[in-house]
């Protein structure tokens, strides 16, 4: 049996009647068409964010094409808890690579963060960043079949992470020269579900922000992940994997 890969369609270009739907957005008919070589009677995999369908192409066009829903499972794919990536900048590709990772590790809000040692500059290219990046985040999210792809805002100076602790019940800030504080200890039998990670740019954080961050020592938790120095793209893969294992689905 061949198994198909779940295509993934927004509510606003699937809408559903009874057992029919229609799709009517080009990019998803061009790639149903021509990327899956989809034809009448070929039955594809949709989700709208809450549910899986199995669907049979009835009628394919320019504009539209029709399918009839052959059945429906509820999504399960989100993870029960909400993950918030505070990320500083890094070097271009990392951070592709980053938003990639921890899209498919669940994570439902991306928060690139400006620092001390950030050498990025983002200013003028702020807005194509941004683009860019949801662009990877909902490719990822097709390809691991998540139903919802992660929120990625504009970038924050590292200062003003304090404005989001209201919305955290943790903010967990692994750096290289912690007192060998370790994840596990943190989270066991821990029921939070909004959960922040705040990861270092490539030179790491200087102590004063590491001091800063520490006067909210009811929220955020100065942790480590060992004897060895990750890079950072390392680091967020890691929290994020650690997390989900011992508080959410993995
Ligand atoms: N200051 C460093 C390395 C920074 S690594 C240097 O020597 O150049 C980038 C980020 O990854 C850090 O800011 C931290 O958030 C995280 N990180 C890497 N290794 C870590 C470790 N062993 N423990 C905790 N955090 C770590």
């Amino acid at each position: 049996m061949n198994i198909l890969p779940k295509f993934f369609i927004n509510l606003e270009n699937f809408e559903l009647k009874q057992n029919n739907a229609y799709i009517d957005n080009t990019e998803d008919i061009q790639h149903i068409v021509k990327v899956l070589r989809k034809n009448i009677g070929d039955i594809i995999e949709l989700c709208d964010g809450y549910w899986d369908y199995s669907a049979r192409i009835t009628e394919i066009s320019k504009n539209i094409i029709r399918l009839e829903i052959l059945n429906k499972d509820k999504n399960n794919r989100e993870s029960n808890i909400n993950i918030i990536l505070f990320q500083c900048l890094i070097k271009s590709a990392k951070m592709d690579f980053v938003i990639q990772k921890a899209t498919e590790l669940g994570v439902k809000k991306i928060v690139p963060v400006d620092s001390q040692r950030v050498v990025i500059d983002l200013s003028e290219k702020e807005n194509k960043k941004i683009e860019r990046w949801t662009k990877i985040a909902k490719e990822a999210q097709k390809q691991c079949q998540r139903p919802v792809n992660p929120e990625i805002i504009k970038s924050i100076e590292l200062s003003k992470i304090e404005s989001f602790l209201d919305e955290l019940d943790i903010l967990i800030v692994p750096y290289e020269k912690s007192n060998n504080i370790r994840l596990k200890d943190i989270l066991a039998n821990k029921q939070y579900k909004n959960i922040g990670i705040l990861i270092g740019p490539e030179g790491g954080f200087e102590q004063q922000e590491i001091d800063r961050l520490s006067i909210y020592n009811d929220k955020v938790k100065i942790v480590s992940l060992g004897n060895r120095i990750l890079r950072a793209e390392t680091a967020a893969i890691s929290t994020i994997s650690i997390i989900q294992a011992l508080l959410g689905d993995m």
